[in-house]
């Protein structure tokens, strides 16, 4: 290392200029510190690792710490999580799969007690089958359903595990304060709960401590370390600061404990699918920086395609659970109650699903030959979107493998056989024939036929009245008729809660309008 080579990452403005050899006695003593702590207890490690650059730092400090201590000293087990969401960044998740497979292998020579693990979310949690299967909306900063479930629940669970069967854990993570001032405050909130030297314990999981030994580093200085000390585990620094390189932000998407980051994906290292920031930067840059990496062109659009700012003309005017829930608007100081837009509507979802097999086959087509097997949704996820359509959403007619054909142009394998034959394409279109474009009763009646269906194969029949009475509830009205009958409720209960005898009396007798009764199943029956 000498002076010139500091001189390519000058400090920026809001940085200390910190000179080089400060900067190498502030390793040494991070070094001294980290080998401390590791020698003092038996409490396994967890590090979050990216593939970004503070997560990189962090796992080559520690690494290069625990190296210099005799073998015998390497006495506990440091694990390396990696959650990939299943919508990563192809390129950037291929690369942190191949650094994993490298750092198993020089752990392995190198006599570290370094265990990589690659972390993924339950299929029944993963973005397609909320977005596809279930209809949640893209994610946005009122309703942002996909953290949790996609990057803290699995690192969560794989920390419980260790806690387990060690009884307690450390959590080391590449946070810094001069990320962010919301970062930086949230993390001096930590430090003043310390209950051991320079550990706190974790927000969330209990006998876990976190350890944030680059708290204080600067952007400049992350670089500076990781462009100086060679990578441990034999990956390339300077190919991970070529792939940074050309974007506006780079701040990388960390191991997220909690929902409080503002959003993870304004990063180089967010889901490509991410609609909770303007654009994807690491795809859009890629593109722009590199005329190869025109492949990933289909991802973009998606995006864009799913990012549009008012998408209620493509959801259900009923929430998930076939309830009409009414909010209070404001638009420019005019007021409206309207109804909680819901989930997708059927012919979205699958046209969703549709779009994402399309740009699939095309990445697979113009991807280089390392990438040609891309997965953007995986064989389980389509078995489950299709399992929540036919059980859930009661569309025997089964789509979903006439749309894999259709795009693919081969027959859907599912992972899971083992459908309802008695239900099929035939009956529905009999069925739609019968409702002439009626399409709630369309959907009220195959509800009814399916749910009678379900229940026929289970042993016992207690709950099918009901179940088929909840069919009524959701499923007979019309948008126009529900959404009248929620005003109608919704007058009631305010006048009520405000003790306004007349009112109620007016909505009761009938002088405000009551919209047409609900059918039931022992009026369709015996009427
Ligand atoms: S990167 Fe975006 S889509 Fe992915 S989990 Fe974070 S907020 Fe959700």
């Amino acid at each position: 290392m000498n002076a010139e080579q500091i001189n390519l990452f000058p400090p920026s403005q809001n940085t200390p200029n910190t000179k080089i050899e400060e900067f190498v006695e502030s390793l040494e003593l991070l070094t001294q510190e980290i080998q401390e702590l590791y020698c003092l207890d038996h409490i396994p490690w967890v590090i979050g690792y990216s593939g970004g650059k503070d997560s990189t730092a962090t796992l080559q400090l520690i690494w290069n710490a625990i190296a210099k201590l005799p073998p015998e000293k390497r006495h506990k087990k440091i694990h390396v999580i990696t959650t990939d969401t299943l919508v990563e960044n192809p390129v950037v998740s291929a690369w942190v799969k191949k650094s994993l497979e490298k750092m198993q292998e020089a752990a392995k020579t190198q006599n570290m007690p370094v265990q990589a693990h690659l972390l993924v979310p339950e299929i029944a949690q993963t973005y397609w089958v909320g977005l596809i299967g279930k209809g949640y909306p893209a994610p946005r900063h009122k309703f942002r359903w996909c953290t949790g479930r996609l990057k803290v629940d699995p690192s969560n669970r794989f920390i419980r595990n260790v806690v387990r069967s060690s009884g307690e854990t450390i959590v080391v993570l590449g946070t810094r304060k001069t990320e962010s001032a919301n970062r930086a405050a949230i993390m001096e909130k930590r430090e003043l709960k310390r209950v051991r030297e320079h550990l706190c314990p974790h927000p969330h999981l209990p006998s876990s401590l976190l350890y944030t030994p680059i708290e204080s580093w600067t952007t400049d200085e992350v670089w500076l370390y990781l462009m100086q000390f060679e990578n441990p585990w034999n990956y390339s620094n300077k190919d991970l600061f070529a792939m940074y390189r050309g974007a506006t932000a780079d701040n990388e998407c960390p191991l997220v404990i909690d929902t409080s980051t503002p959003s993870c994906g304004s990063s180089r290292f967010g889901c490509w699918v991410c609609t909770l920031v303007d654009s994807d930067k690491s795809l859009t840059a890629m593109i722009n920086n590199d005329e190869e990496k025109e492949w990933l062109q289909p991802l973009v659009d998606f995006r864009l395609e799913l990012d549009i700012w008012n998408d209620h003309d493509k959801r259900d005017f009923r929430r998930i659970f076939g309830t009409v829930q009414l909010f209070e608007r404001n638009v420019d100081g005019e007021t409206s109650v309207e109804p909680i837009p819901g989930p997708y509507k059927r012919e979205w979802r699958e046209y969703w699903l549709k779009r994402v097999l399309e740009a699939q086959q095309q990445v697979r087509k113009n991807a280089p030959p390392d990438m040609r097997d891309i997965t953007l949704i995986q064989p389980e996820e389509l078995s489950e979107i299709r399992r929540i359509w036919l059980e859930e959403r009661h569309e025997f007619d089964d789509s979903l493998p006439r749309i894999y054909q259709e795009v693919t142009g081969e027959p859907f394998e599912d992972p899971r056989p083992g459908n309802n034959a008695m239900l099929g394409v035939d009956e529905w279109q009999i069925l739609e024939e019968l409702s002439e474009g009626d399409m709630m009763y369309l959907e009220l009646m195959t509800k009814l036929l399916d749910t009678e269906r379900q229940y026929k194969t289970m042993s016992r029949r207690t709950g099918i009245y009901d179940t088929l009475e909840r069919c009524f509830e959701t499923s007979s009205r019309s948008q126009s008729e529900a959404i009248a009958n929620a005003h109608y409720q919704r007058n009631l209960k305010q006048a009520a809660k405000e003790g306004k005898v007349e009112d109620i009396k007016k909505i009761v007798n009938g002088e405000k309008p009551e919209p047409p009764q609900q059918l039931n199943w022992a009026s369709l029956k015996f009427s």
